[in-house]
């Protein structure tokens, strides 16, 4: 491959010390920081296509894609021309557009669950929103959640929480006050059976489960067979709503999200990432009666100085439209070819190692498997990954700083791309 050796990195370590001065911890989301692999982060210059370019004049192919956004992959032509037209006509002005209907129109066209749809600024504030909405629409107070999922910062479901609090080790932030925290509900990804026995207890009490369909914040994890449905029906039966946190597979995995691949029907989703194109976008809807409840037509409260912003709007609205049914064969067919070159790779190299792929979600897991909950994802070798991570970097491939995220392939990752990053994962292999 034709990909450099060695990572330069002065001027990016010369960045970073002088961002700790200013900013805490140097970033202004943690993992940024590279502290649980040890490393100086990557200050980025610019990006395209499957590529980004640091201040250091170093290439790498990108897996990380804006941890899930671009899955056109960096500065896509069209989205780009899309956001200096928008731009040129004026960047918020606090009053509907009519590009925030079209935004609306093309989400409801393609979530068959979703009647109507209000559009917020990141995924943290979809998923505390429908959960505001869930308790007021229920008038109940708790919320069931599964260890190792991540659905944002907010104080209710920053509890067993994964990504980078699991990466950090912080699952149970402080600053969640215990009255808060005693109303979420954990159980292991997968443990219907769990999740029966907390109805059994609190069934009367729990306003709704939010479920990421296919887990991506404890490294990727499948939802084994009859666990989604399995929490519909128990929803259902309970009077609870069932809430699925698309914000990472969102129109990613499907046109239709996760939800339309599995042919399950929410209540209420929740939206980010790749809805935005690379702007700050979330966004939640699900069933009208329920909805409706939102401030002006209902009485419970959400609002937003910048929600619907023209540019997060032309930019997500953009990456929608470019994605075609090709655009999904063309993740697929890639997403399979380095699961199975890395595959390969590990048999050679003799390295124990779990893939779960869905798609352009690719994770590689240093445990023999299978990884079905966060359990058996932290069964993965840390120290193995901390070190893999280092050796992929060094040849010229950004994955995410962490055993429990996975990689995100984008539309812009050729064939060879593909081809010379198996390549530097069996050289990264051969050097743990
Ligand atoms: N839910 C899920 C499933 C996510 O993956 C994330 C972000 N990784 C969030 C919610 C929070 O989104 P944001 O970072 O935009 O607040």
């Amino acid at each position: 491959g034709n990909v450099p050796l060695a990572r330069r990195e002065e001027a990016s370590r010369k960045a970073f010390d002088e961002a700790k001065q200013y900013i805490p911890g140097g970033v202004n989301s943690p993992v940024r920081a590279f502290k649980s692999v040890g490393l100086t982060p990557v200050y980025v210059d610019r990006a395209a296509g499957s590529r980004i370019y640091d201040i250091d004049g170093n290439t790498f192919i990108d897996y990380v894609c804006s941890w899930g956004p671009l899955i056109m992959g960096h500065a896509h032509p069209e989205v780009v021309q899309a956001l200096q037209e928008t731009a040129a006509k004026g960047t918020s002005f606090g009053a509907p557009t009519l590009l925030e209907t079209e935004m609306a129109k093309t989400v409801v066209e393609r979530v068959p669950s979703v009647d109507i749809v209000r559009m917020v600024n990141s995924g943290t504030e979809a998923t505390m929103s429908a959960i505001r909405l869930a308790r007021g629409y229920t008038g109940r107070s708790k919320i069931l959640k599964f260890e190792g999922s991540y659905h944002g910062h907010a104080d209710s479901l920053l509890i067993k929480a994964g990504s980078g609090v699991a990466t950090l080790g912080l699952p149970d932030s402080p600053g969640v006050p215990e009255g808060v925290a005693a109303n979420t509900i954990t159980v292991p990804y997968n443990d219907l059976e769990s999740v029966r026995v907390a109805f059994e207890r609190f069934g009367e009490e729990i306003a709704a489960i939010i479920v990421e369909p296919i887990a991506g914040n404890m490294g990727v994890v499948l939802p084994q067979p009859g666990f989604l449905e399995g929490l519909r029906e128990v929803t259902t039966n309970y009077g609870a709503l069932l809430i699925f946190d698309e914000v990472m597979t969102g129109f990613r995995v499907n046109r239709s999200c996760a939800q339309g691949l599995f042919g399950i029907t929410p209540d209420l989703t929740c939206f980010g990432k790749v809805i935005g194109g690379g702007l700050p976008v979330g966004a939640y809807g699900g069933k009208r009666e329920i909805m409706e409840q939102m401030a002006p037509s209902g009485p419970i409260y959400q609002a937003g100085t910048l929600s619907g912003n023209p540019l997060a709007m032309a930019a997500g609205f953009t990456t929608l439209k470019l994605l075609t049914p090709e655009v999904y064969d063309h993740l697929e067919k890639m997403g399979a070819r380095l699961e199975a070159g890395m595959k390969r790779n590990a048999e050679e190299a003799g390295i124990p190692l779990t893939i779960n792929r869905v798609g352009s979600m690719v994770c590689p897991f240093f445990t023999e498997g299978p990884v079905v909950n966060y359990d058996t994802a932290k069964a993965s070798s840390l120290d193995t990954f901390r070190r893999y991570f280092g050796e992929m970097l060094t040849r010229g491939i950004n994955v995410a700083p962490s055993q429990f995220e996975g990689m995100f392939v984008s539309a812009a990752h050729s064939e060879q791309d593909i081809d010379d990053t198996i390549e530097c994962h069996y050289n990264a292999l051969k050097a743990l």
